[in-house]
């Protein structure tokens, strides 16, 4: 789950990061308010949950608050990468000398966290790694420990940051750790940390992103959610406790258990079919479920074939068939499905489904080879 900008620097600050003075305003009145409140220059800032919004004309300079309202107006009513912007930041502006990258994520590799810094920062930074990755410092950090003092110096010199700043420096790399830490987040963040004119140290842009699998030790941070800003059906599954991720293929796949909806896929592929997706409903689905996850996948209009795969354990054959009849009911379609269901009551599940439109299959090789010839007869 990733965060608003005006979140993350929220989360920032109660770290001891400094982070600009500003508020959040969802009209342009609440935007020229606030710039007169700061007084003198702001930054309205579009926020929005993805990245280069400088770019897309989401990060706009005002000089009096009468501007402030003008360029909110307009911010408000954009689009950046298809998201409205319903809420902009309105930050007291920085003279900046200078801007740096700094950033804590997983390093999957050394399953280990990793921090990132570079003396380049700003909106460039992914030209910088591509054109010169040996201007992006990275240091590994151990989990046990922490963020030593030590290792904050280390790069500090590392990006040749001028010897005055070190000590907020310091400062502010473990505050960023510390946020990382805390949050469970898969990355916290800064770009730009900026050198401003008066020689101060301040966080002018946030990001977090956070595990979802931590999400229940963080009930405030859960809160934090902003429906609006996600794909509708990622809402609707998560709402229903499927794991569901959307591919460009044109076989949907429901099944129960991650590592046989992983097998589903491969199978399908091996008989030369391409998933649409990957969806597990658990174990122990209900019938509620089977129909919210049927749904969910026939909202993508590349799906020209179904397959259920169910092994039956906990979850009972029956109440999968219960659960596609009742979503049947609700959902009109043509698309063409192959069901394969054994274990705990795949007798009654089978006999449940023997009048609906829908082919059944012995083992999974057959459902799979159905599943890819039916796909190419519906599409064609
Ligand atoms: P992003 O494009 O989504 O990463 O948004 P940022 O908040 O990082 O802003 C993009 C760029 O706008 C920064 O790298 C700065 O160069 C510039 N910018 C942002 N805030 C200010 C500010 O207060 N003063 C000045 N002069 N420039 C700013
Ligand atoms: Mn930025």
């Amino acid at each position: 789950m990733r965060l608003h900008e005006y979140q993350s620097k929220q989360i920032f600050a109660q770290n001891g990061i400094p982070i600009p003075r500003g508020r959040v305003a969802s009209t342009a009145a609440t935007a020229k308010e606030i710039a007169m409140e700061l007084g003198g220059r702001v930054v309205i800032k579009a926020q929005v949950l993805v990245g280069g919004r400088g770019k897309a004309g989401g990060i706009r300079l005002a000089r009096t608050p009468a501007e402030a309202e003008e360029l909110a107006t307009q911010i408000l009513g954009m689009q950046i990468k298809g998201l409205p912007v319903r809420r902009v930041l309105v930050d007291e502006a920085a003279a900046i000398r200078s801007e740096i990258y700094l950033a804590v994520t997983n390093e999957r590799n050394a399953r280990r966290p990793v921090m990132v810094a570079s003396a380049e920062g700003g909106v460039e930074i992914e030209q910088v790694a591509h054109d010169t990755p040996d201007k992006i410092v990275r240091l590994l950090v151990d989990p046990l420990l922490g963020l030593r003092e030590y290792q904050a110096r280390e790069i500090a010199s590392r990006i040749e940051l001028p010897r005055d700043h070190w000590k907020t420096f310091v400062q502010i790399a473990r505050g960023l750790y510390q946020a990382y830490a805390a949050c469970d987040a898969t990355l916290a963040e800064i770009n730009p940390l900026v050198i401003t004119e008066d020689q101060r140290l301040i966080a002018l842009d946030g990001k977090m992103v956070l595990d979802d699998n931590a999400l229940s030790r963080h009930q405030d941070l859960a809160e934090l959610r902003d429906i609006d800003e996600e794909a509708p059906v990622e809402v609707e599954a998560r709402k229903y406790g499927l794991s569901y991720v959307a591919m460009d293929g044109d076989i949907g796949c429901m099944v129960n258990g991650a590592g046989l909806a992983m097998a589903t896929m491969d199978i399908i592929k091996f008989n030369g079919g391409k998933p649409a997706n990957f969806l597990d409903i658990g174990g122990g689905a209900g019938s509620d479920k089977v129909a919210a996850a049927l749904r969910i996948i026939l909202s993508d209009p590349g799906v020209h074939a179904i397959l259920f795969n169910i092994f039956g354990g906990i979850t009972r054959c029956d109440e999968v068939a219960r659960g596609i009849l009742a979503a049947l009911e609700s959902v009109e379609t043509r698309v063409p499905m192959v069901v394969r269901l054994v274990g705990t009551n795949e007798a009654e599940g089978r006999r449940l489904l023997a009048g609906a439109k829908m082919e059944t299959a012995a083992t999974l090789s057959e459902a799979a080879r159905k599943a890819v010839e039916l796909a190419a007869q519906h599409a064609a």
